[in-house]
């Protein structure tokens, strides 16, 4: 069976790829093969069901690699309008909230079923259950082994995502394996957009509290990344998505060290000041009910004990170093990072296919002509916020672009 496009993996990238190769030229064959029984099971998961499919800003800085620059054309030229366009073809009408684009329908599932719809309009052949094991060069064509099937193609397009969201939405990262094996450059593959595990001992005790804080990622004392929201203590470490959003960085780097500055609107002096004052005016409380009022009562009762100081006594008992040794801890709350919480709770994976290995214009293969990667495989990772879910549109109508370009 020869075709003129064979795709690897229903994700995100091979079937927008799918749908824009039949739509720029419906007379190339396009056979796209799905390892699970459905295609675009981990779009259907993406943002909590509603699926933040783009965002307004895409910049250089929201993404990561070896590379970034490698992902520049791509994303300039096939974000925005384009990418609105595209989904408006296949019946997908986007709204903002802020910055983040979302389906109108705000189900990620309504996204697969009209990427898919429009796949069988315009005779995309869709193989699910077709794990692909092998790829053969033969002759001037591509030979795609999936157990007992051979599939011939004059190109090749893979789209077979990375580890992240682990096995159940598709992936045992063998495709990675499988190019490495045959030659490909890799990049180690680290879960990002994940929780972050810590030293328990202080998280267990303030386990379901949620506080908005500046988040700094540091390594050796050097600060790596800033990012404010809402941080969430788990039993295990810290969640919420400013610990999402650094957790790829300190994935990469030693003796990652996160500070949480529970007030960042105060100054040091300014807090230190205030809790003098306050000392004074609340001098006949018990240390227990110090911050009733000014902080979640739990979290400030692990503040004073974290500053060497005993619950149960009166605050007048407090000594004369205690606001600024207090001040220090809420500016510069601390925890090790001891790991995080693996690729099945990752949203993405970073890492991949080195990215020198293509041309950033056409996502081509610059020693196989004909072979093509998009998506998640690459050695690009993007931010929580609609970002990766943009790389995998951008990098498969780049490609779908450069072989209809190729095919005419
Ligand atoms: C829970 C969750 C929520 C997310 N939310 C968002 C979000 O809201 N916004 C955002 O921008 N990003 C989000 N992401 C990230 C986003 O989903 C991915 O970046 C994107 O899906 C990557 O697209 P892809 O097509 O490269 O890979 P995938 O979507 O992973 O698709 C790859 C496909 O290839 C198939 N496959 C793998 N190996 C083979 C093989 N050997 N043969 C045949 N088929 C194979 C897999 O089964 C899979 O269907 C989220 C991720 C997760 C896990």
């Amino acid at each position: 069976m020869k075709n003129d496009v064979i795709i690897i993996g229903g994700g995100a990238a091979g079937l927008c790829a799918a749908v824009a190769l039949k739509q720029k030229n419906p007379a190339l064959s396009v056979r796209l093969l799905e390892a699970l029984p459905r295609v675009g099971k981990k779009l259907a998961a993406t943002g909590n069901g509603r699926c933040n499919i783009t965002n307004k800003n895409i910049t250089k800085e929201r993404y990561h690699g070896r590379n970034t620059y490698f992902a520049l054309y791509a994303l300039s030229r096939y974000s925005g309008k384009q990418t609105e366009d595209f989904f408006h073809s296949v019946g997908v009408d986007f709204i903002f909230e802020d910055d983040k684009g979302y389906p109108a329908s705000l189900q990620a599932a309504s996204v697969v079923d009209c990427l898919r719809f429009a796949a069988e309009e315009l005779g995309v052949i869709l193989c699910t259950e077709t794990r692909v094991t092998n790829i053969q060069l033969s002759g001037r064509l591509f030979k795609v082994i999936a157990g007992n099937l051979n599939f011939l193609t004059e190109n090749i397009i893979i789209a077979a995502g990375l580890l992240s969201g682990g096995e159940k939405l598709g992936n045992d990262g063998q495709m990675l394996t499988l190019l490495k094996k045959a030659g490909f450059n890799t990049v180690k593959t680290y879960p990002a957009i994940v929780q972050l595990k810590t030293d328990p001992e202080i998280v267990r005790q303030l386990k379901g509290i949620k506080v908005n804080a500046n988040v700094s990622l540091k390594s050796c004392g050097k600060l790596l990344r800033r990012e404010y929201g809402e941080v969430l203590f788990c039993d295990y470490g810290l969640s919420g998505p400013p610990i999402l959003q650094v957790s790829g960085t300190a994935a990469k780097n030693q003796n990652p060290v996160i500070s949480l500055d529970l007030m960042p609107d105060k100054s040091l002096d300014a807090l230190t000041k205030e809790l003098q004052d306050r000392i004074s005016i609340l001098s006949a409380r018990s240390t227990d009910e110090f911050f009733t009022g000014m902080m979640n009562k739990r979290l400030g009762q692990v503040i004073i004990k974290s500053a060497g100081y005993k619950l149960n006594t009166s605050v007048g008992s407090l000594d004369n170093n205690a606001p600024k040794k207090i001040a220090a801890l809420i500016k510069g709350f601390s925890f090790n990072v001891t790991g995080n919480t693996g690729f099945i709770n990752s949203q993405v994976t970073s890492g991949g296919l080195s990215t020198e290995q293509f041309d950033p214009k056409t996502m081509m293969c610059r020693d196989y002509k004909g072979l093509y990667a998009i998506g998640e495989i690459l050695d690009i990772d993007g931010d929580c916020g609609g970002f990766n879910l943009q790389w995998a549109w951008s990098s498969a109508l780049c490609a779908a672009d450069a072989i209809t370009k190729n095919n005419v």
